[in-house]
């Protein structure tokens, strides 16, 4: 039994007095979860329009607009917390947080990055045109320490949570390739030097190894994808106490559907030659016993398919108890949001999830979440017969 008051949990118990005027949601034999959460998702913008479209022949506000159905789609999938890692059109981000906690639109609580920050040329260059082509409310380019450190100010100024890095290159990019480091060991340090001065995490986006290790030592929080971690990488995700988030999931979609998703051929070819090294970096960190966070890149495929990312990971080798911990309370703490979300204990949002069978039996069962409570609001219920939103 969870007793919930407004929007907190209360209290626990195997037997809880239901006090007098309580709502009662009898879950029946269902499986009841933490809210799930994601570490890595593009909420904003169509999904399956490549970004150098989504600037010629899109607008802020259709990023936005689509950006409250995806907020909708990932809640109502059992997503209860994300970060999110960087729109196209940046800040957009920054509004769908503001409206999801001031009620106007249903989402996840979010994290978000605002305008991420890339080296010209690098995996964040959206702008690979013809150089006669200037996208000019795109500023999200800074080359050397000065202008790193101004766009860290600049970002946190506007409201980002966090600071995303590209500290190497990407696959959904025409820039250097994703085993090169995209930004100098010194860039990458100022980047963190400044955003801690405002007590701020850097979250890099990384897949080769010397741009994780630089990013490690420069004392990022999180590596994302992490494609191709080494036993070095590994001890310094140790010893700096920061968090490997890989996203098999997107690689996979990119290279089986990629196409109909609007990827072009040529960095479709770069998920190829990627082959499984994430899929082994996640090996070595498990081996490790490393706390690893949940994340999907979720907007690269559709939004509330994130619960796919739990079957990919499970065929190289995760437990499914480890993995709910990873989607919970490990990412959580990732988030350094342990405090309110990631466990169902008193004094904690109560963000509650239920799937109608056992996920240790079958972790594809967190693709079925049949109940999702944020915040003591019940979004979805397809166990019990109360009608929607009857509190
Ligand atoms: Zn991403």
């Amino acid at each position: 039994m969870v007793l919930v008051r407004h929007d907190r949990i209360e209290a626990v118990g195997r037997q809880l007095p239901v006090p007098a005027g309580a709502v009662v949601y009898d879950l029946g034999g269902a499986t009841l979860l933490p809210g799930l959460i994601d570490l890595h998702t593009h909420l904003m913008g169509e999904v399956g329009v490549h970004w150098e479209e989504e600037l010629l022949k899109t607008t802020p506000s259709q990023a936005a607009i689509y950006g409250v159905k995806n907020a909708r789609d990932t809640l109502m999938a059992g997503f209860t917390t994300c970060r999110d890692m960087g729109p196209t059109w940046p800040f957009t981000d920054v509004d769908l947080r503001d409206a999801i906690v001031k009620g106007a639109v249903p989402g996840p609580r979010l994290q978000v990055a605002g305008n991420y920050v890339s080296a010209t040329g690098g995996a964040g260059d959206a702008r690979q045109f013809s150089p006669y082509v200037q996208v000019p409310m795109v500023q999200n380019l800074a080359d050397g320490v000065d202008e790193v450190r101004k766009a860290v100010r600049t970002n946190l100024k506007h409201g980002a949570d966090f600071i995303k890095i590209l500290a190497t290159g990407a696959v959904l990019s025409k820039g250097i390739l994703p085993g090169a480091q995209q930004y100098s060991d010194e860039e990458l340090r100022v980047a963190v030097e400044e955003a801690s001065r405002w007590g701020r995490p850097v979250a890099a986006h990384a897949h080769g190894t010397s741009g994780i290790k630089a990013a490690l030592r420069a004392g990022v929080r999180t590596i994302d994808h992490g494609s191709m971690l080494d036993d070095e990488s590994v001890e310094l995700l140790k010893s700096r106490r920061a968090y490997f988030v890989p996203t098999l999931l997107v690689g996979k979609v990119i290279l089986e559907r990629g196409q109909s998703l609007g990827v072009p051929p040529s960095e479709i070819e770069r998920q190829r030659r990627l082959g499984d090294l994430a899929g082994n970096s996640l090996v070595k960190a498990l081996r490790a016993g490393l706390p690893i966070p949940f994340g999907t890149d979720a907007g690269v495929f559709p939004h509330g398919q994130n619960a796919r990312e739990f079957a990919v990971r499970a065929q190289w080798g995760e437990s499914p108890m480890h993995a709910i911990i990873s989607a919970t309370r490990v990412s959580a703490e990732a988030m350094e949001w342990a405090d309110r979300v990631g466990t169902i204990q008193p004094g904690k949002h109560a963000d509650l999830i239920a799937v109608s069978g056992d996920p240790l039996k079958d972790i594809t069962e967190l693709e079925r979440v049949r109940f999702v409570m944020k915040g003591g609001v019940v979004h979805r219920d397809e166990l019990t017969n109360h009608a929607r939103g009857s509190f």
